[in-house]
């Protein structure tokens, strides 16, 4: 039964269908607040961050390393065996290391783009496995406004957020006739810790462009990202979800 305007009274009996939700990086931060708004719906929530503690209430917390195969092969067991297969994979967990090109070292590059687009392609392999034997699957890819409208000081962290666009498209392509959708998600100046370091000016120059000016918060993410999830977005696969008060329009 849906919300229907003509029935209000049907708003509070919306039934929205219990997911296993496993989400990466979810001990602060945006994985924080989706992992928040999925318990908040109703669903069974595992978040993972590296140490393994922290993550909000109600979600199991589990250790994994997303640069580690094995790390990430053992939160799914765990988490497979404690709330059952999962159904719904956010790949969230993310770095920087900004720097301009000529002082960028090879490793800064590969290291953010280990974590942010190997790391997603670990995450999301493993949640495949289940979601094929189930039929079903939601896999969600947290990029970023910088992704396709490129930031300077960022080659690094663009590359590695502009490839999810055709990791989830080519994901699409391969798994759609299995149930499986995969969207991504490219949020524009989220307050998190992430973006708390940027200097003062390099914030107020952000904000200026912003059409509705002002910086979004992680929940603002969050309710993009479980309705993605839901059964009423069914038929949403491939497609670029902006949540950036306009920031990157046109992409
Ligand atoms: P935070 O720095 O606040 O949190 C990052 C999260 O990623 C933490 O939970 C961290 O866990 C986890 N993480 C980092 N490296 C690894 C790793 N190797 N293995 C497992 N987990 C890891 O970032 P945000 O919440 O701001 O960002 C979340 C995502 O959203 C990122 O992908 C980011 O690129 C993206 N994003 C953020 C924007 C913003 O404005 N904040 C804008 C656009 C996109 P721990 O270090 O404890 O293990």
């Amino acid at each position: 039964m849906r919300a229907d305007r003509h029935h209000p009274e049907r708003t509070k009996g919306v039934i929205v269908t219990p997911r296993t939700v496993l989400i990466t990086g979810g001990n602060r931060g945006i994985g924080y607040a989706i992992a928040e708004e999925f318990v908040a719906q109703g669903h069974r929530v595992a978040v993972t961050s590296r140490s393994g503690s922290g993550g909000p209430e109600g979600a199991l917390t589990v250790a994994a390393d997303v640069t580690d195969a094995a790390s990430l092969d053992a939160a799914f067991t765990q988490v497979e065996q404690e709330l059952g297969p999962v159904e719904v994979v956010v790949a969230n967990a993310g770095i920087t290391k900004d720097t301009l090109l000529l002082r960028m070292t090879e490793d800064d590059f590969t290291d953010v783009i280990d974590t942010n687009l190997t790391g997603a392609f670990r995450t999301v392999k493993r949640a495949s496995k289940g979601m094929l034997k189930q039929r079903f699957g939601r896999v969600i890819l947290i990029s970023s406004v910088v992704g396709l409208y490129g930031s300077p000081g960022q080659i690094n962290y663009s590359s590695s957020k502009s490839a999810l666009v055709g990791f989830a498209r080519s994901l699409s392509r391969e798994l759609g006739g299995r149930g499986i959708t995969a969207n991504v998600v490219a949020p524009g100046f989220i307050e998190t810790e992430m973006t708390a370091v940027l200097p003062e000016e390099q914030q107020q120059d952000y904000r200026k462009s912003i059409p509705v000016a002002r910086f979004g918060q992680a929940e603002e993410v969050a309710k993009a990202v479980v309705w993605l999830a839901s059964d009423d977005a069914a038929y949403i696969t491939g497609a670029v979800i902006p949540v950036d008060g306009g920031l990157g329009m046109g992409h």
